[in-house]
Parts: C-alpha cells; sequence; structure tokens
C-alpha cells in the first residue's frame, strides 16, 4: 500500500514542485544523489573506483515533455561520456529514453541514441539502457534492438517482474545482450507485472539461472542478499570466474556489501546519479525502502 501510494506520488508533477523546493529533503537527497554537476559526480565515481568499485553515471531527468529538452540531455551525455574517458576511465552511463524523446518522438530519440553511443564508441565508453514503465518498454526494446548490431556491448536493463520478461530475453536470436536484470521499480498492472514481492524475488531467481547459462557478461542490479547469494552459488556451479558477471547497486544503499562484494573478487558496479531533477528517482527509493518515508513526511509537513 504505502508502496503504491509513494509509485503514485513519483508521478505527481505538483508534489514535485513542492518538494524538490524543500531544503529539509536536502540530507535525503545527498544520500542517494551524487550531487547536481558532472565534477561532482566525477569526484564521486573516482572515490568508488579508489574502492575498487566502477559506477555508472545516470544524468537525471525522464519524460521530457519537448523535443528540444531531449536533444539538451543527448548533448549533456556526450559531455559525461568526454569526462569519463578523460576522468574516470572504465565508468557507463546509464540512459532513459524517456529523458531522449522515446515518448514524443521514437524515431528522433533513435537518432540521439545512435548519436550517444557513437561517441561513446569512439570513447571507449559503454552505454546502458534502463528500462522504464511498460507504458513505453516496448518502444525501448525496440529501439535497442535496431543498434545492437552495431553495438553490442550496449547493456540493457530487463525487469524481473514483467511477466514478459523472459519472453524478450529469449527473443534475442542472432546478436545476444548484455543485460542488467533488476527486479522492477514501477507501478504496474497485475496483467503486465507479477506484484507480489515474493513472487517477483522467486521470477528473479528463476531468472538468474536461465540468464548466466545463456547470456553474455550479465549484470544483476539487486540489494537483495537472497538474489546476490543466488548468484553466486549459480555461478559456482556453472564453473564461472568471479569476473564473467557484476554485481550492481544504487548509490547510497547498502555500501558495505558493495565494498565486501569488492573485496571478495567480484565486480561490482555503483550506479551513481547526479543532477537536478531527483524527485521521481527519489521516490521510486523511497517505495523500496519505506523505513525512509517518516524523514520525507517530515520533509513534505516542514514546507
Ligand atoms: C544498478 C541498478 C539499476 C537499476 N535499474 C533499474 C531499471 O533500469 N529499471 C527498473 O525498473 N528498476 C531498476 N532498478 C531498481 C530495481 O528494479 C529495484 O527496484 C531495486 O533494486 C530494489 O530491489 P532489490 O533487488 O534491491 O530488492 P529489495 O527486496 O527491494 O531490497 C533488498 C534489500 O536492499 C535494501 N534496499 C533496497 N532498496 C533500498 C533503498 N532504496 N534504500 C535503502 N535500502 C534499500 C534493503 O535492505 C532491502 O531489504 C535498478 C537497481 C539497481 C541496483
Amino acid at each position: 500500500m504505502i508502496r503504491k501510494l509513494l509509485l503514485l506520488a513519483a508521478e505527481n508533477k505538483a508534489l514535485e514542485e513542492r518538494v524538490s523546493r524543500n531544503p529539509l529533503t536536502k540530507g535525503l537527497v545527498s544520500r542517494y544523489v551524487a550531487g547536481t554537476t558532472l565534477d561532482e559526480a566525477i569526484t564521486v565515481a573516482r572515490k568508488l573506483n579508489a574502492k575498487g568499485i566502477d559506477v555508472s553515471l545516470d544524468l537525471l531527468g525522464e519524460t521530457v515533455s519537448e523535443l528540444e529538452e531531449s536533444a539538451a540531455a543527448t548533448d549533456a551525455y556526450v559531455d559525461t561520456i568526454h569526462a569519463i574517458a578523460e576522468k574516470a576511465p572504465g565508468a557507463t552511463v546509464s540512459v532513459k529514453l524517456s529523458q531522449l524523446g522515446v515518448a514524443l518522438d521514437q524515431s528522433v530519440c533513435a537518432g540521439h541514441l545512435k548519436r550517444m553511443l557513437a561517441v561513446a564508441d569512439q570513447c571507449g565508453v559503454t552505454v546502458e539502457v534502463d528500462m522504464e514503465h511498460s507504458s513505453v518498454g516496448p518502444q525501448t526494446l525496440a529501439t535497442y534492438r535496431t543498434f545492437l548490431p552495431s553495438f553490442p556491448h550496449t547493456r540493457i536493463a530487463q525487469q524481473a517482474a514483467l511477466r514478459r520478461c523472459q519472453e524478450n530475453l529469449i527473443s534475442f536470436t542472432e546478436v545476444k545482450p548484455r543485460i542488467r536484470l533488476v527486479k522492477g521499480a514501477y507501478r504496474e498492472n497485475l496483467d503486465t507485472a507479477i506484484c507480489n514481492a515474493d513472487e517477483v524475488t522467486a521470477q528473479y531467481l528463476h531468472l538468474t539461472d536461465w540468464v548466466l547459462r545463456h547470456l553474455p557478461d550479465p549484470a544483476f542490479g539487486t540489494h537483495d542478499s537472497t538474489c546476490i547469494d543466488h548468484v553466486k552459488a549459480v555461478a559456482n556451479q556453472l564453473g564461472l570466474d568471479r569476473r564473467d558477471f557484476e554485481f550492481q547497486m544504487l548509490y547510497g544503499v547498502r555500501r558495505n556489501l558493495q565494498e565486501q562484494l569488492a573485496a571478495e573478487g567480484y565486480r561490482v558496479r555503483v550506479y551513481v546519479p547526479f543532477g537536478s531533477q531527483w524527485y521521481p528517482y527519489l521516490m521510486r527509493r523511497m517505495a523500496e525502502r519505506p523505513a525512509n518515508l517518516l524523514f520525507f513526511l517530515r520533509s513534505l509537513i516542514g514546507g
């Protein structure tokens, strides 16, 4: 119930304005967001690199309402890619196609993504495509599919909660995609997605087995110890090396576990969001961790 309410709040523009202007949210924001500027994100990336942890930089912002905004977001991503190549090699960028305009004009979005992929390729940087709400999921997957043969290193997130997830994975026959398996962070209908948390975890475990057997260099985007232990056990049974796959976690979540996995010799990548448009991202993090809710409500009332 609380999760649903928070995910609804994540889509509410009036609340976004009110909360974004409220100084009391600052502490909570800084736990999950690296800063508002690219320089701040690079500083965080280098600190994590020093601990043996890779990063993926995410320029916050989603669902643009004008195509000009999608062009500006693409420019900002191109700057981010150049900064990574120069100052934080090994980092990837994570992008939401709604930020590149997929919901407004799929061909314009494809043009922006192509530009990003070409620049990233020249700079030796990998692009990771986030998976958003199912209302833009098929367009996101189709756009990714178009460019996969030319840019086979590109990674795409896949949500275990979505009923079509395994079907989507099996549908890649020629070039096998590098995926990031996540549980799924969006409010979805029962027709589209599994909504019970235990069932989502069970499906995550099931898909982990399949992904480790069939797809190259998979990433597991989870903080759930049950899921992480399962990845380790299955990889071990299959005789995989600890560096044949990667664990991914969010900035500010289970930091000790991130360091512990890196110390055990696993590849760990932390998803580092930066920028001023943090509201929907933060609300999804609240939905995953209602213990933070009290702090959040205090900031709302205080504003
Ligand atoms: C690197 C990465 C990329 C992602 N990309 C996408 C994407 O493209 N599309 C998408 O739909 N979803 C994405 N997600 C979010 C994902 O779908 C889940 O909503 C999120 O990871 C929580 O699920 P969990 O597997 O960590 O398990 P949960 O069962 O939610 O959490 C397990 C434990 O982790 C800790 N934890 C989890 N979340 C938080 C939090 N916010 N704050 C504090 N502690 C927490 C708690 O201790 C909790 O008990 C991504 C997640 C990661 C890690």
